[in-house]
């Protein structure tokens, strides 16, 4: 079965939360005019903002995150949205020498081993791209939607994150079925990954399918336990880099050895997207 036939259902006020989110990125994209971005994940809610931002012709940028460690067919979705909408997608990867002295230093499939560990990868794939992608710009656009995991259970669909920059998240009453509706009743482009059992899907290491009945997110750092599986997107540092089974003192990022503690050279982490 595909992710439509699963997941799609017009349900109650369905029309409502669809006006409220086009009326909240157009609010944000007038209130920062030339500043925004939408930081795509290009997963299915990302795809629907994408589609709001498109078909309203809003003034919001489109940027993503390349990893290095994307699946093929997530990263097919970067020009399949240009031609669709004919929008440039911004994209971010992280820097290559920071790549190749992690990897020498801690191995490939270091995320596996700690999740100091991995959240090093993640800051070093993810957050520091993101750090660029944010530069300059006064507001950003999620697909965060409080029903993806508990920890997202209270998202506003405006806040300040801890650079003060507006993060705006349209989709935050949404529902899964919503978004399916949505992407079905639009012919929006999407991952067909979601079609193989993948509702939350990341870099290759860290996704696999999910069985049914398992939360959508158990398919995410599935190894780790649950109040660990965020990669610091969407976490502020208090409760994020610091965590983990390893000291900073085993994770290896910075060419010059400094590892992650607090002393990442793009600053704080908290500045995330709906990057899985
Ligand atoms: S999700 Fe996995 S591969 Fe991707 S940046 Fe994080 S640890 Fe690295």
């Amino acid at each position: 079965m595909s992710a439509i036939e699963l997941y799609a259902r017009k349900t109650a006020g369905f029309e409502e939360r669809l006006a409220h989110a086009v009326q909240v990125l157009r609010d944000a994209a007038e209130r920062h005019p030339g500043a925004i971005v939408q930081s795509t994940s290009l997963g299915a809610e990302d795809m629907v903002v994408t589609d709001l931002i498109a078909r309203h012709a809003l003034p919001i940028a489109i940027a993503t995150l390349d990893t290095g460690k994307l699946h093929a067919e997530t990263l097919a979705l970067i020009p399949a949205i240009e031609a669709r909408y004919g929008r440039t997608v911004e994209v971010f990867r992280p820097v290559d020498a920071d790549v190749i002295h992690f990897v020498r230093e801690n191995g490939d499939d270091a995320m596996y081993r700690s999740v100091a560990l991995r959240k090093a990868c993640c800051a070093m794939r993810k957050l520091e791209p993101l750090a660029r992608m944010l530069a300059g710009r006064s507001a950003w656009v999620t697909g965060l939607r409080r029903e993806q995991s508990n920890q997202r259970g209270a998202v506003p669909f405006s806040e300040c994150d801890d650079q003060g920059r507006a993060k705006i998240n349209p989709l935050a009453d949404w529902s899964w079925a919503d978004v399916w509706h949505y992407i079905a009743t639009h012919q929006v482009p999407h991952n067909p990954l979601h079609d193989q059992f993948m509702p939350s899907i990341g870099c290759a290491p860290c996704t696999r399918a999910i069985a049914v009945g398992e939360d959508f997110r158990s398919g995410r750092w599935w190894w780790e336990d649950e109040s660990a599986k965020e990669c610091g997107l969407h976490v502020s540092q208090s409760s994020d880099v610091s965590q983990g089974n390893a000291g900073p003192s085993q994770v290896s990022l910075t060419p010059a050895g400094g590892g992650l503690g607090t002393s990442q050279p793009w600053g704080h982490p908290d500045l995330g997207a709906s990057h899985p």
